[in-house]
């Protein structure tokens, strides 16, 4: 039996040891086939039956309406920067973008090299962002063709917990790296993506839960590989998926339904970054958070220490203590814990206790 650290990497990130387990214990031979699911055929029935289940999952932990389809896509979270536009601008316009961190930022200039998209609020200062904006500090424009903003801002540790409201225009979300960190209203978007590597399994795989009229009102000046409508005709297997991906996000969901769905995620969720907060908060201004505290991630908690010497320090004992990937974004340096779905209690426990000693020592 290894030895596990705790690991605070911002994606890819820790697994339940569960899914790892059983990955491994099937691997040479997957449900009596003599074959790896690594060798069987996207189309063979061994697959179907994992992709199928991958999507069940997701359709029963989100308790996705009938009216929206979900899709396996490649090209991660950066590939619907392009591909929202691509599928759903009109000629004059590609978009009203909330930018609320570097991620949504990329996305507002992604759909600038093949439309027309507004900045609907951007509170960018020199590269940093401390907080997202309420409903009525947006520009929303009536002829938008939808409105993205980014449910968690990974790098600046900020994460909007209300939907914008854009009336009869579409909210498109990219919950990439809060997907499932609780239980959301589906009905109230157009459109979720999320790379997959953070909250539902490893790299390589890429959500989409789409609403099925805007399937079907999509573009069809593009690649067919590109297009929401041949992905969602083919139930995403229009090509070789990326299986092993897929197989995977089916046992860390199973795992998250086993431990009792998104309820319980948001229990723990918010008691991990309670106990977190509560002890940046309680160190007499040792540790700060750059974000305004009605922001705050519950998935990515940045913080820093009084000098950036000291942040070198405190991610290098950190390590030794097996405390890993605690270094800050270069955009914000400090200190930034991702603290997703799969990591335990016992790991942010483990964490204040040595922020605790660490703040004695210095
Ligand atoms: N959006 C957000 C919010 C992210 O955190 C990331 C990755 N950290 C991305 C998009 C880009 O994802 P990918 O690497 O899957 O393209």
């Amino acid at each position: 039996m290894v030895t596990r650290p705790f690991n605070f990497n911002p994606g890819p990130s820790t697994l339940p040891l569960v899914a790892l387990e059983r990955a491994q214990k099937e691997l040479l031979d997957f449900e009596g086939s003599g074959m790896s699911i690594l060798e069987h055929s996207h189309r063979g029935k061994q697959y179907e039956k994992v992709h199928d289940q991958a999507i069940a999952l997701i359709a029963e932990l989100l308790a996705v309406p009938a009216t929206h389809q979900i899709l396996f896509m490649q090209g991660g979270a950066s590939a619907q920067f392009g591909l929202v536009p691509m599928n759903l601008r009109t000629d004059s316009h590609a978009g009203d973008y909330v930018i609320t961190d570097t991620w949504g930022q990329k996305a507002y200039k992604e759909a600038k090299t093949v439309g027309k998209p507004q900045v609907a609020w951007d509170q960018n200062k020199d590269g940093v962002w401390t907080r997202v904006p309420k409903q009525a500090e947006l520009k929303l424009s009536p002829d938008a063709p939808y409105l993205h903003y980014t449910t968690n801002n990974t790098i600046m540790g900020t994460q909007c917990f209300d939907v914008p409201n854009a009336g009869s225009v579409p909210v498109i979300a990219d919950m990439s790296s809060d997907i499932m960190w609780r239980p959301t209203d589906v009905s109230k978007f157009g459109m979720i993506y999320a790379g997959a590597q953070k909250n539902m399994g490893p790299s390589g795989i890429t959500v989409v839960i789409i609403r099925k009229d805007l399937i079907e009102k999509g573009r069809t000046d593009l690649p067919s590989i590109f297009r929401y409508a041949e992905i969602a005709k083919n139930n995403s297997l229009q090509n070789t998926i990326t299986t092993f991906s897929v197989y995977l996000v089916r046992n860390v969901l199973e795992w998250v339904k086993e431990q009792g769905g998104l309820p319980e995620m948001e229990r723990r969720n918010t008691k991990k970054a309670a106990l977190l907060y509560g002890a940046i908060d309680g160190s007499n201004g040792f540790y700060t958070c750059p974000a305004e505290t009605a922001s705050r991630s519950v998935m990515n908690v940045v913080y820093r220490l009084p000098s950036e010497e000291l942040d070198g320090k405190f991610v290098a004992e950190a390590n030794k203590a097996g405390l890993l990937g605690l270094k800050g974004h270069r955009q914000v340096g400090g200190i930034r814990a991702s603290i997703y779905n799969a990591m335990s209690l016992e790991g942010v426990e483990k964490l204040i206790e040595f922020m605790t000693k660490f703040q004695k020592s210095s």
